[in-house]
């Protein structure tokens, strides 16, 4: 299904593509910074915000865009560590942004990092078995402004509480494409997303501290690879064998491993970073100690980091994580063989495990909302 809005946002715009609109329409093309300057650096929320530009300008922008394409309906502090934002979108379609705070050891709150987790689509048609993202199916891919929108909307929450914003930086840490929807099957969105947010005249944000995840979609995983934008990449990996990949995810069937795993490779090898693999651990389906040797060897083979996520439950879904003892069995296994593994417990500490409640909640707000 495609979305055609009323007015673009100018959440979508480049430098360039705002300065060819402003000069066809007689107005002076240094003018775009200006205007990126009021959205990124300053974040105003109004056109009469922006109070160096000309009311005729102004008046111009009200007429050719929208500021932000999304409503936040709900904002949920929910505990000192994640906060939920409910967006609505044009089209009446809700996603959730989530923002997960990392305290770390001897720093203060207002010092701990903080990782915003977007999405980039609504539903997805991958379909994995164990993901309340897939069971809602597929409605929409999101437009890049309603991606960058999301960000911005997080940024201008935490501003109140951090010096960053003084010195116009984001302010939050890392980004990691988490939330709803698969990036590589929306992938010029996800591009030029990545372009705006990285830009100088944009949020001025690293390419080195977003990570994107996703399922295993081989080509575009190698078209990634060369086009010029220094994310991080981390696979969904979830089974080291395609006999259990298959069962769980369907993606599987058309990139498997003998597919996935060399792109993934050409990836780490054009970049010279580590990859992140990570691995829902999934009771009586992932969780053995044969997987474990598996993963074992494409962890090496990839130079990867491994990141083992408990199952976190989906109403309607069969799965369950397996018992702490099992987890740290595998994890065990992954350790001896002197692979760089991690493994979240804490529930409000794990970006994962909070995207799947992000899901869940959408969800459960969409069938209270009919
Ligand atoms: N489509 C992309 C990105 C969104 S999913 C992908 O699949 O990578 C982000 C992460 O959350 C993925 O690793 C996904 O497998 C994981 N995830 C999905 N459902 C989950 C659940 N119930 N518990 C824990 N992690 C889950
Ligand atoms: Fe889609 Fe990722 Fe969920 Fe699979 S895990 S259904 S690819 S969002």
């Amino acid at each position: 299904m495609r979305f055609s809005p009323q007015k673009p946002s100018l959440f979508g715009e480049t430098l360039d593509s705002l300065t060819g609109q402003l000069e066809a329409a007689d107005f002076k093309g240094f003018r775009a910074k200006q205007i990126m300057d009021w959205l990124y650096k300053k974040r105003v929320d109004s056109w009469d915000g922006m109070t160096n530009l000309p009311k005729d300008l102004r008046a111009w922008l009200d007429a050719s865009f929208i500021l932000y394409p999304t409503a936040p309906v709900i904002d949920k502090r929910s505990d000192d560590v994640t906060q939920k934002l409910l967006l609505e979108l044009e089209d009446k379609s809700l996603i959730e942004t989530v923002l997960i705070r990392a305290p770390q050891k001897g720093v203060g709150q207002e010092d701990s990092r903080k990782t915003v987790c977007v999405s980039i689509q609504v539903g997805c048609a991958y379909g994995c078995k164990f993901c309340a993202s897939g069971l809602a199916g597929f409605r929409r891919n999101l437009m890049t402004a309603e991606v960058v929108s999301q960000l911005m909307h997080i940024c201008r929450r935490e501003d109140a509480h951090t010096e960053r914003a003084r010195a116009e930086l984001a302010s939050f840490d890392n980004i990691v494409f988490m939330g709803m929807g698969e990036p590589l099957a929306n992938y010029d969105t996800l591009v030029r997303t990545v372009r705006i947010l990285n830009a100088e005249w944009g949020l001025n944000f690293g390419a080195r501290r977003i990570t994107v995840s996703t399922s295993g979609l081989a080509p575009q995983i190698l078209q990634l690879a060369e086009e010029g934008v220094a994310v991080r990449l981390a696979i969904s990996l979830h089974g080291a064998t395609n006999a259990v990949r298959d069962q769980i995810m369907p993606v599987n069937k058309r990139y498997p491993l003998e597919t996935l795993i060399p792109a993934a490779k050409a990836f780490q090898q054009r970049h010279g970073r580590m990859l992140t693999l990570e691995f829902i651990l999934i009771e009586g389906v992932n969780d053995s100690l044969d997987q474990a040797r598996e993963l074992t060897k494409i962890a090496h083979e990839l130079h990867a980091h491994v990141n083992c996520i408990p199952y976190n439950t989906v109403a309607g879904l069969p799965w369950k994580r397996p018992s702490i003892r099992r987890q740290d069995a595998f994890v065990d296994v992954l350790r001896k063989a002197k692979v760089s593994c991690t493994i979240r417990r804490e529930k409000g500490h794990d970006i994962e495990a909070a995207c799947g409640q992000l899901r869940l909640k959408t969800e459960e707000n969409r069938a209270k909302a009919v």
